[in-house]
């Protein structure tokens, strides 16, 4: 008999829900982390990420304020205060994945874990362990292409431990990560300057959402540098950074933060010895049910690199749990995703964007509400949202939503259930609005 039913490898959020469902279906599950349980999510993405999205967005509120008749006589940003309060958050929500793992008697193993077999593990310690079943949940790390110089540049895992907040900074990328720490450093008082190897910012968003950031943003004082690839880095004499870029000049900064994409973990882990194939990008190749080209092994989460999501590796491991150990086996749906950039202002999306709808149906209509929301009209802040719906022409069904402005992905996670559901745009014609709210606009759009 096998120490386990299942070993998982990697404690992030895919790994730890796949555990504590297939623990609650009563088998027994052990997992193995060698860094933090919680993964990027909790540990050093979206969490603390989005609390830095709400700490920079003081500035703006409070800013605001005085057309609202409050008196903010002198406020300043104290970066330690934030950063502390928010790896002290980190440290808790990590507390909260152990105790629930706990609670479910899933034995949680603090070291790394190798594949040796096709029911067996290798720790760090030399330990062995067998398992009926193997599910590989290790994520994904920074890309850091490699140049010059490019190991003084950062990357997203050491941007939230940073000593002092930089004065200057320079982003490489154009994607999620980049624009948001575009945002968030900029809200912070710091110069920004995103430099994109390409000529738009974050590809497979809708054109006019990408449009609108990129105006808003260079309006605020955020500075774009596009068809630039970095050289060289240098650091001066006074510890200061000079990067140097083909495309556009160079650059002084006190921080170069590198957003180029993430590629999966799979280094090390002994996939070629137990036969795991990996496909092009590096990720371990999966069928519909996450299994692996080795039958006792199953993978998911960003290490598959399908949808390089949260709530997607969620779902993945908990599909995983159910199938193989609940008795209920189902697969992930990947149709209409909703996907959020949390910039300054956020964008949200779900479905197809107006380029994919054309080519996908050929007869497409768009229904756009450009806008300035209420409470920037009184603040004096000139800074308009932008809705928009794109329908098929023929059934009349919404085939996606996309939004830049306040709130952008909490609304949209509200409604995405309407496009998932395959909801007319008549539908939305004979909701009645809920007035005054920036939402509304999506009911009104004629
Ligand atoms: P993205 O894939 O979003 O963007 C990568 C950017 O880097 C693109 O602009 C890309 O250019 C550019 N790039 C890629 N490779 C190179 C290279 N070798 N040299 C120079 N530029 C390069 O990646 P991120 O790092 O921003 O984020 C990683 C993933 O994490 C995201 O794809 C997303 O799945 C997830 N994430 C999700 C968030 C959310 O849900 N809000 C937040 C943060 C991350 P080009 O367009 O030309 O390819």
């Amino acid at each position: 008999m096998s120490d386990y039913d299942l070993f998982v490898i990697g404690a992030g959020s895919g790994g730890v829900r796949a555990a504590r469902i297939a623990a609650s279906h009563g088998a027994r599950v052990a997992v193995a982390e060698e860094h933090r349980v919680g993964g990027t999510c909790v540990i050093r993405g979206c969490v603390p990420k989005k609390l830095l999205v709400y700490g920079a967005h003081f500035a703006e509120d409070l800013n605001d304020a005085a057309m609202f008749g409050w008196d903010v006589p002198s406020c300043s940003f104290n970066w330690p205060v934030l950063r502390d309060n928010v790896l002290g958050e980190v440290s808790r929500l990590e507390g909260l994945y152990k105790q629930t793992l706990a609670t479910h008697d899933v034995t949680i193993i603090e070291e790394r874990a190798v594949l040796a077999g096709p029911n067996q593990v290798r720790l760090a310690s030399g330990r062995t362990v067998t398992a009926d079943k193997i599910l590989i949940a290790t994520g994904a790390h920074p890309h850091m292409p490699q140049f010059e110089g490019s190991d003084l540049a950062i990357s997203s895992n050491e941007v939230f431990f940073l000593e002092k907040m930089p004065k200057r900074v320079v982003i490489a990328g154009g994607g999620y990560i980049a624009n948001e720490f575009a945002g968030i450093f900029h809200q912070f008082g710091a110069h920004v300057v995103l430099v994109n190897r390409g000529d738009t910012i974050l590809r497979g968003y809708d054109e006019q959402m990408r449009d609108r950031l990129l105006h808003i943003s260079m309006t605020k004082g955020l500075e774009f540098r596009f068809n630039s690839t970095f050289q060289k880095i240098e650091q001066n004499a006074d510890g200061t950074l000079l990067a140097t870029m083909t495309g556009c000049d160079d650059l002084d900064a006190d921080v170069v933060l590198f957003a180029t994409g993430r590629r999966p973990n799979v280094h090390g882990l002994g996939l070629e010895g137990v036969g795991v194939a990996i496909g092009d990008r590096g990720e371990i190749k999966v069928d519909e049910h996450s299994r692996t080209s080795v039958p006792s092994i199953f993978a998911i989460g960003d290490v598959t690199d399908r949808i390089q999501l949260t709530p997607v590796a969620i779902r993945e491991g908990h599909a995983f749990a159910d199938s193989q150990f609940g008795g209920k086996p189902w697969t992930v749906d990947y149709d209409n995703v909703p996907h959020a950039v949390f910039s300054h202002p956020p964008i949200a999306s779900v479905g197809l964007t107006e380029g994919e709808a054309k080519n996908k149906l050929g007869q497409v209509r768009t229904f756009t509400s450009d806008f300035r929301p209420m409470k920037n009209v009184l603040a004096g802040r000139n800074e308009r949202s932008l809705y928009k719906l794109v329908v098929d022409g023929g059934t009349d069904v919404v085939v996606g939503m996309h939004m830049i402005g306040p709130d952008a992905p909490e609304i949209l996670q509200a409604a995405a259930v309407a496009v998932k559901a395959g909801l007319k745009k008549a539908d939305f014609d004979r909701t009645v609005a809920l007035h005054p709210t920036m939402s509304e606009e999506l009911v009104l759009m004629r």
